[in-house]
């Protein structure tokens, strides 16, 4: 079959502010798809424009919330020239039955393998309605459903077909070495889709994988130190001693970064892990830490994964010295924040862009978006308070979507706006790139901190002039 794999994107989108990383999720279908069939890849985030009168048997669209109504028009019209089309995706785990309306089959999970289970029912003209893989609620689903009831081991999986792409479009390759997350945030759907338990990739394969790789690359693990909770057990800390070993024995040595938790400096053996992390090439982390509040962290569950033991024990002093610890030790920090928790006040922005300048963070200060699938977006639905009138459209991270219960809803957009703008003036992305290079005085790493902050800058305010 001619098989054709669509990533969404529209012109100007928060995410974009990420940098030109190359899309997982499209590159990987495209691995597990067997030789006997023809594979292409439209990533419409970086330009590509899908083509419905194109000879195909077969449309793959990866649907993620915010582009979800462009992913159901992407459908509709290659259903309409009479393709058959298959969705996948965050957003198929959360609205399933709403993605069959413009599907043959949904899948709902991870692909590895239902994907290859799916092109086998097509080419026998038996495709179900829904193909499921991990834990589920099974009798929500309306029509008939093929159930895989554990997720898939990591081992063995095909490398990336990045070969379909054009590389130089982007700057960085991105690859993942571990899938699972303990931490259950409320606002995030990421351990339900993926489960609590942490399965890893084979070093070998992770090695030989990031070895085709160019000078910089993304490693898109929800935490590249590990998770507080199992990072004590032995053989958890040796799978990170290894794998970051055997990385930074590679030549070229790449440049990376990842998603890490900033309390990791606080494990047994934690230090050990970011130091050879550094030494494999890791120079920028993203860190979710939530809230500046006490009530914040509460709410949002964050409290687990920074490590502290509930969340009236949230001390912002401990915060601190967890971000000086890591800087120190040369690895630079993008600061995400979430505003909006019920206790926030409209000053949360201004203060927590005070608290990025005094510690000379990256700041992503954005307002809260409940995600489908995660279990705020169900607790607010229930209270009527998520504005059910707004489109998928406007989960991009640049509308409100919910009703807070003091702050007024356009004030909070005004607010967040401003503090965007100032987050990325020249003098503060001067300022940060200095600190970088005063803990790790290398040319490259500084020019990597400088352009990627100019990048995000230039995305947040291409975002801003939109609306
Ligand atoms: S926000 Fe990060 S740490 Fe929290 S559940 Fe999601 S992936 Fe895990």
């Amino acid at each position: 079959m001619k098989i054709n794999i669509i990533f969404p994107g529209r012109d100007v989108e928060m995410g974009k502010a990420n940098m030109p990383v190359m899309p997982l999720a499209p590159t990987l279908l495209a691995a597990l798809t067997p030789e006997a069939h023809d594979v292409s890849l439209i990533d419409m985030f970086y330009g590509d424009e899908p083509d419905d009168d194109a000879d195909c048997d077969l449309v793959a669209i990866t649907v993620r919330t915010p582009l979800a109504m462009i992913a159901y028009d992407i459908a509709d019209k290659f259903i309409a020239e009479g393709k058959t089309v298959i969705l996948g995706g965050p957003h198929t785990y959360a609205m399933p039955q709403e993605a069959k309306q413009h599907a043959a089959a949904v899948a709902i999970g991870e692909a590895e393998e239902l994907w290859p289970l799916i092109l086998e029912d097509v080419h026998a003209g038996s495709l179900k309605d829904y193909y499921v893989c991990g834990p589920y609620k099974l009798d929500t689903l309306n029509g008939t459903v093929h159930h895989q009831p554990n997720r898939p081991d990591l081992a063995n999986l095909p490398m990336m077909r990045r070969d379909l792409l054009p590389r130089d479009r982007y700057l960085m390759d991105s690859i993942f070495t571990t899938r699972g997350c303990p931490n259950f945030c409320r606002f995030c759907p990421v351990t339900p889709i993926f489960g609590p338990q942490i399965r890893h990739r084979p070093i070998d394969e992770v090695v030989a994988e990031v070895d085709t790789l160019r000078q910089r690359y993304f490693n898109v693990d929800d935490s590249v130190f590990g998770h507080p909770q199992i990072v004590d057990r032995p053989e958890e800390n040796q799978y990170y001693f290894d794998l970051y070993k055997e990385l930074a024995g590679l030549r070229p040595k790449r440049l990376w970064s990842g998603a890490g938790g900033l309390s990791a400096l606080n494990y047994k053996d934690g230090r050990k892990i970011v130091e050879l992390a550094a030494e494999s090439g890791l120079c920028s982390i993203a860190a979710g830490l939530e809230s500046l509040t006490g009530a914040g962290q509460k709410q949002s569950g964050a409290w687990r994964k920074l490590h502290f033991t509930s969340p009236d024990s949230f001390e912002i002093q401990k915060l601190k010295d967890n971000i000086r610890n890591i800087q120190e030790l040369g690895i630079e920090i993008l600061g995400f924040f979430v505003i909006g928790w019920d206790e926030d006040t409209p000053d949360m922005y201004q203060r927590t862009l005070d608290f990025c300048d005094e510690m000379k963070i990256i700041p992503f200060i954005l307002t809260l978006t409940p995600m489908p699938g995660s279990p705020i977006y169900d607790e607010y639905l229930e209270q009527g308070r998520i504005l059910t009138e707004l489109s998928w459209d406007a989960y991009g991270g640049d509308a409100v979507v919910f009703k807070h219960p003091t702050m007024d809803l356009e004030v909070m957009s005004a607010l967040n706006t401003q503090v965007l703008r100032e987050g990325f003036s020249m003098g503060r992305i001067l300022s940060r790139t200095f600190n970088t290079f005063k803990h790790r005085p290398s040319l490259g790493v500084a020019l990597n901190s400088f352009f990627t902050q100019l990048g995000i800058g230039k995305a947040f305010r291409q975002q801003i002039e939109k609306h």
